[in-house]
């Protein structure tokens, strides 16, 4: 029997994901979606704003807030695009494009950016040189030296390649991905592919990564198409930013007489009455009995809608950091080109750790013109009247906070940023024809050593006692925060309800 009502908390990525996938494994049962805001997405936040470039033409600017770029690998991602009609809308950066092979660090103490080769030939030629060599050697002729539990991604490449790649390449990883501490970090959780490798190698990471994995996919995914257009890509995006995924899966509900998407309704407390049912209560005071119910929210906001005792008390939702970080986006003229072509740049953890005063907590930097210039055009009516090679005004967006936490309760100026900027670059940065920032609270769960683990006894205590599986709990702070691992848990989820 399908599930008579299907509540599905949270509309960011994963609970639009989740009731998308859900409509159309169970097309007669009544779904109700909740979410707090006005506003459907999530993170996912993309906004046009109209700016002038310095000849005054109108240009029309895509800015995204949250997630900006997605890898091609994620095979839930292609599904969604095919099947909600999306393949006109992406924009692709081939791997040949400066975009895909350009990626810089710049070191604390050092000044302008350094690249990261590319290639292995090009390692030779690096000013990293004696970091990749380090990495190479200690990795090569190390013993196999894996801990019986968990760890971090640092301790698992101090471990394998030394302290310094460590610090230098782990930290920036994980300041580009998770904007948090790679000391914190599960290697289980985040980076299963490191692992894996280590295994495949015996011990040598790099040894396991030049042998091929013999691990198969067991899914099918309905990519139509998709998978071709995407060979040769590195990553890619969409006309009008990641907002076009939540708001073709909003579209697509919508359309559907038993689906009601309910927002600007906040979640209240989520009990089990004694017959076995639900009973969830909205700011609307409203009382919700869905027989089914799928947790998106946060875990600390899943935590906070359960009862504080008894049986109904769920462990691990708050047991690991969750990082705050501001995202700024700035947009220059295009008549000045002040930074190299390439991705943008990350900041490795500074050696004498996070809490240095005047530092400003500079997580990276992304030339988001580089690979996303497609975005942008002249405002219509002024599309006829520019020279071919009219180049929209630049756009480049900065991410700071994170482990340095002081730094988010401290006002930073766009000055002091700008001029951190043109000390990074070793140029001088025009002023911006458009700045704005962006205040991020708890927006990226940090999953710590032993994270799987806990989610496995999670999980275990969802599937007996009152809840009988009824309730699955996914989400970014569940299942992997990237927009891939947030649609596959979303796709995955009530599998075991028909
Ligand atoms: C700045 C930033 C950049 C990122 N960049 C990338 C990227 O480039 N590529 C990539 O793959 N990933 C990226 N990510 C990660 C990815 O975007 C997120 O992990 C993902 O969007 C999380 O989706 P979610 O639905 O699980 O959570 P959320 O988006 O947090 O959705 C949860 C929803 O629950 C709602 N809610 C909370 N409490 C209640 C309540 N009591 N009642 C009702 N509703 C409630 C919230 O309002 C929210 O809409 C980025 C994330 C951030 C923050």
């Amino acid at each position: 029997m399908p599930p008579r009502h299907i509540a599905v908390l949270g509309g960011g990525l994963t609970g639009l994901s989740a009731a998308f996938h859900l409509v159309r494994r169970f097309p007669t049962t009544k779904l109700t979606l909740l979410e707090q805001k006005y506003q459907l997405g999530g993170w996912a936040q993309s906004e046009r704003v109209e700016v002038r470039d310095d000849a005054g033409t109108p240009y029309s600017i895509l800015l995204e807030a949250g997630p900006r770029t997605l890898r091609p690998n994620a095979n839930s991602m292609l599904e969604l695009i095919h099947l909600l009609g999306l393949k006109d809308s992406v924009i692709r950066i081939p791997k040949t494009a400066p975009a895909a092979r350009r990626r810089f660090l710049h070191i604390p103490g050092t000044k302008g950016l350094t690249p990261l080769p590319s290639s292995i030939p090009s390692v030779l030629s690096s000013s990293l040189r004696s970091t990749f060599i380090e990495a190479f050697r200690n990795d090569f002729f190390r013993r196999g030296n894996r801990p019986d539990s968990d760890e971090s991604l640092d301790s698992f490449m101090t471990r394998r390649f030394g302290e310094s790649p460590a610090r230098l390449l782990g930290s920036s990883l994980v300041h580009g991905i998770y904007a948090a501490d790679s000391r914190l970090l599960s290697v289980r959780a985040a980076f299963p592919s490191l692992l894996d490798a280590e295994d495949r190698g015996n011990g040598s990471v790099i040894r396991g990564m030049l042998r091929a994995s013999q691990k198969s996919e067991h899914e099918t995914y309905d990519v139509g198409d998709i998978r071709a257009l995407m060979e040769y890509t590195s990553v890619y995006s969409f006309r009008d930013g990641l907002s076009t995924i939540t708001a073709a899966l909003a579209e697509c509900l919508k359309g559907h007489s038993h689906v009601r998407l309910q927002t600007g309704i906040s979640l209240k407390s989520l009990n089990i009455n004694t017959d076995g049912s639900f009973e969830l209560s909205t700011s609307a005071n409203e009382t919700i009995r869905p027989t089914h119910v799928v947790s998106a929210l946060p875990l600390p906001k899943l935590q906070a809608i359960l009862p504080s005792a008894g049986s109904l008390t769920l462990p691990h939702l708050t047991h690991n950091p969750i990082s705050s970080v501001k995202v700024v986006n700035f947009v220059f003229p295009s008549s000045t080109s002040f930074h190299p072509a390439g991705f943008g740049y990350l900041i490795p953890r500074p050696e004498g750790g996070y809490d240095v005063p005047g530092n400003p907590g500079i997580l990276g930097t992304v030339f988001d013109s580089c690979a996303l210039e497609a975005q942008d055009s002249p405002t219509s009516a002024f599309t006829n009247t520019l020279e071919n090679n009219a180049r929209p005004p630049i756009k480049v967006t900065m991410m700071l906070g994170g482990p340095y936490s002081r730094v988010l309760s401290e006002d930073v100026s766009f000055d002091s940023l700008l001029s951190h900027l043109s000390a990074h670059l070793q140029r001088v940065v025009p002023d911006p024809l458009h700045a704005r920032m962006h205040h991020h609270k708890d927006c990226l769960p940090t999953p710590t050593p032993g994270h799987l683990t806990r989610m496995a006894e999670l999980k275990e205590v969802l599937e007996g006692g009152p809840w009988q599986g009824r309730l699955e709990v996914i989400g970014a702070g569940v299942g992997g925060a990237s927009v891939g691992d947030c649609v596959e848990a979303g796709r995955r989820v009530g599998r075991a309800w028909s």
